[in-house]
C-alpha cells in the first residue's frame, strides 16, 4: 500500500501533469468537481420535465405510439454546453460524461413522485459493429446510473440492434427504403420478467428511434413504456 502522504504527492503531481479541466470552459477543476466546473454546471439548461405534467417530449409521441410518460433531462440550447458534452461523450472516448449526467439526473428522478415504479431500464442499443468501433454504448453508463438511483434493473440484453439483411436486396424501391431504417429486435433469449420499462436514449429529436424501439418491445410483449433522454432538441 502506498503511504497516505506519498499518495497525496502523486496525486498532486498527476494534477500538474494532467490537469483536470472543465469540459465546458477549460478552467481547471477544483477538488470535488468533475466533468464541469460549478459555473458551467449552473449553466446547463435543465428542462423542468417531471413525470406528472405533460411536456414537449410527451407531445412528440402522441398519436404515434403509446408511451406512458416521457421526459428529457436537458435541452440543446444556444450556449452549446450540452452539445459539446454529448460530442465528447459520443466521439471522443469520454464515456464518464454519461455517468456524470446519469448521477445528476438520477438524483432528480428519485424525488419525482410521478415516475411509477420502474422494473427495468433499457438503453437504446448500438449496432454491434458500431459498439466494437466505439467500444462503449454512450447511453449505457447514463442508463446504469439511472437504474441505480431508482432501484431498477439495468438490462442491455433485451433490445438488440441488428444487421438489416434487407440491405442486400435491391430489387424494388420499397425494400430499399425499408432497408435504410434502423432494425431492432427483442432478444429471443432474454427473459421478459418485467412490466414497467424506462427506455433511455441520448438525444430525442424527432423521436423516430424511440418509436421503433418501443414498437419492437410492444409487438409481442405486454409492457408499459416510459422514456427518458439526456437531451432534447427543442
Ligand atoms: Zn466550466
Amino acid at each position: 500500500m502506498i503511504p497516505k502522504r506519498l499518495a497525496k504527492i502523486i496525486n498532486e503531481i498527476n494534477n500538474i501533469l494532467l490537469p483536470r479541466v472543465c469540459f465546458g470552459c477549460n478552467a481547471q477543476l477544483f477538488r470535488g468537481e468533475s466533468i464541469l466546473c460549478a459555473v458551467c454546471r449552473h449553466d446547463v439548461p435543465l428542462t423542468d420535465h417531471n413525470y406528472f405534467k405533460e411536456n414537449a417530449v410527451d407531445r412528440i409521441f402522441y398519436g404515434r405510439i403509446p408511451i406512458k410518460k416521457a421526459a428529457s433531462f436537458t435541452i440543446f440550447s444556444k450556449n452549446g454546453l450540452i452539445k459539446n458534452l454529448l460530442h465528447w461523450l459520443k466521439y471522443k472516448n469520454q464515456e464518464q460524461i454519461g455517468g456524470f449526467l446519469g448521477d445528476w439526473c438520477g438524483a432528480h428522478l428519485k424525488h419525482d413522485p410521478g415516475l411509477e415504479k420502474i422494473d427495468v431500464v433499457i438503453p437504446v442499443p448500438l449496432h454491434p459493429k458500431k459498439l466494437k468501433k466505439r467500444s462503449y454504448n454512450q447511453v449505457a453508463l447514463f442508463a446504469q446510473k439511472i437504474a441505480e438511483h431508482i432501484n431498477a434493473e439495468y438490462r442491455d440484453d433485451v433490445l438488440l440492434k441488428v444487421i438489416n439483411t434487407k440491405t442486400q436486396t435491391k430489387k424494388d424501391r420499397q425494400l430499399r427504403w425499408e432497408s435504410s431504417k434502423e432494425a431492432f429486435i427483442v432478444n429471443p433469449e432474454a427473459k421478459i420478467n418485467f412490466k414497467q420499462v424506462l427506455l433511455v436514449d441520448d438525444v430525442i429529436t424527432t423521436g423516430a428511434t424511440i418509436e421503433i424501439c418501443a414498437r419492437t418491445l410492444l409487438e409481442h410483449h405486454d409492457l408499459e413504456i416510459s422514456v427518458l433522454s439526456m437531451a432534447m432538441v427543442p
